[in-house]
């Protein structure tokens, strides 16, 4: 990314301390007097038509624009009838989206190959004669289930018009147009999984690999995981190379990560004496994981970094964890009955238990959370209104944040704590109604200062 460099419009100010700024038209201005560039494609409209106008030209010509867009946002210009209007759970009342149609070619179907991800999904590809859709050329697209190919009807030779929004997958839309001459038999999810050949097993829409990680392509999308940047964080191991490690047989597991020596490496594609010795340094610096860290790597479904963290916040261990009974794991706040269930699974799964044990044989040991127990505000959820005379608004959910709880822009029943300071919203009475715990500023400098 060094050689990338990075390019920014403004587009918004969100708070300000100073006299509210009357309008956005105003608000663009004064971003650009402090040198803050704006995108020029932008205008204030008074009808509907000339709204709907402007979205027709810049729809026209965005082919032409140098950066990506998928639409455009009208926005109220008066910022105090703004606050009037107010904000509906993370939208605001005042903007809305106009997307765009998403952008979309024809091209041909070749073939319908199914993968198989890191937690077992077998899902339906199309391989396609590369084409270019808006900017990017594509050659494979998802087709999300074995429903959706049969509702679609699309077999090999057929037109199919490709769609890709945003940074989203491609997918393959519909069919234009079959194929001529005999037509190949409808798709049909194989009985047994393409790499490791186990027998497939149905929950629900999803038809799934249950081998767990002895099937190559579950242990390939877990070490993947696992060595990410959020996960163990081990640098340079990428999927090329743990496609070789895992093909060559030379990992079985992924605690066999930590039994490889550097001359392991040295037998890989590529690999001299330095990167070899760099890569063996990378996986055993990362051997000394936080408990959260450790949790979110294993790859649970359902656990990304902030489930990951709240269960670091309530057990010390992942033997704690699996001690737990599914109602302990449900009462826990942010944890609903779908995460329970997932994590209950994962942790009276018994090769997941062997998978840890080998983990912590090998040498990996877990540390406990920084900033766990009671002193966290992690899973905590806050909203700030009005003036604070210590912090300015970003200095104050930057503390809530670095203390792991969080701040949203609007009052709803989630909210834990609402900081008031001088001169406060609508957000103070939104408070009030749902009996949400109010918090002045020295309140708050408690709170704080306790953790
Ligand atoms: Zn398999």
């Amino acid at each position: 990314m060094a050689d990338k460099p990075l390019d920014i419009f403004f587009y918004e100010i969100i708070f300000s301390s100073e006299d509210e700024i009357e309008s956005h038209r105003e608000v663009l201005k004064q971003l650009s007097r402090w040198g803050l560039r704006t995108n020029p494609e932008n205008k204030k409209c008074k009808k509907f038509e000339e709204i709907s106008d402007f979205y027709e030209s810049l729809d026209s010509k965005r082919n032409g624009l140098y950066y990506d867009i998928d639409g455009i946002v009208i926005k109220l210009d008066d910022r105090k009838l703004r606050k009037k209007l107010g904000t509906r759970d993370r939208s605001p009342r005042w903007a809305f989206a106009w997307k765009f149609e998403p952008k979309k070619e024809i091209t041909t179907l070749r073939e319908i190959i199914v993968q198989v991800g890191r937690t077992g999904i077998l899902t339906p590809v199309a391989l396609l004669d590369p084409v270019e859709v808006g900017g990017v050329t594509v050659s494979r697209a998802t087709l999300h289930n074995e429903d959706d190919v049969k509702n679609k009807d699309v077999r090999p030779g057929d037109k199919v018009r490709v769609i890709r929004a945003g940074d989203v997958i491609p997918e393959v839309a519909e069919r234009v147009e079959k194929h001529k001459g005999k037509r190949q038999t409808p798709f049909k999810m194989p009985e047994k999984c393409p790499v490791c050949n186990t027998g497939v097993a149905r929950e629900g829409a999803y038809v799934v690999c249950p081998a767990g990680l002895s099937c190559k392509a579950q242990l390939k999308g877990s070490l993947s995981h696992f060595a990410s940047r959020d996960g163990m964080n081990i640098e340079n191991l990428g999927d090329r190379i743990i496609e070789e490690l895992v093909e060559r047989g030379i990992i079985e597991s992924i605690a066999d990560l930590y039994h490889l020596e550097v001359n392991d490496f040295k037998k890989l594609e590529g690999f001299a004496e330095k990167s070899s010795q760099k890569l063996y340094e990378a996986i055993q610096n990362s051997k000394n994981p936080q408990l959260s860290v450790f949790l979110y790597s294993l790859g649970i479904r359902h656990v990304g970094r902030h489930i990951a963290r709240v269960l670091a916040g309530k057990f010390n261990s992942p033997d704690e964890i699996a001690d737990a009974s599914y109602e302990e794991l449900e009462n826990i706040e942010e944890i609903g009955p779908e995460i329970a269930e997932s994590i209950f699974n994962f942790f009276n799964n018994k090769d997941n238990l062997t998978m840890i044990d080998e983990l912590k044989k090998s040498g990996v040991k877990i540390r406990k959370e920084e900033s766990a127990g009671a002193k966290s505000l992690d899973g905590k959820t806050f909203v700030l209104t009005g003036e604070l005379d210590e912090f300015t608004r970003s200095q104050a959910e930057e503390k809530i944040e670095s203390l792991g709880g969080r701040t949203t822009s609007s009052v709803s029943d989630n909210t834990d704590y609402l900081v008031r300071g001088k001169d406060p919203g609508s957000k103070l009475d939104e408070a009030r109604k749902r009996g949400v715990e109010i918090l002045d500023e020295n309140k708050f400098k408690k709170l704080i200062s306790r953790l």
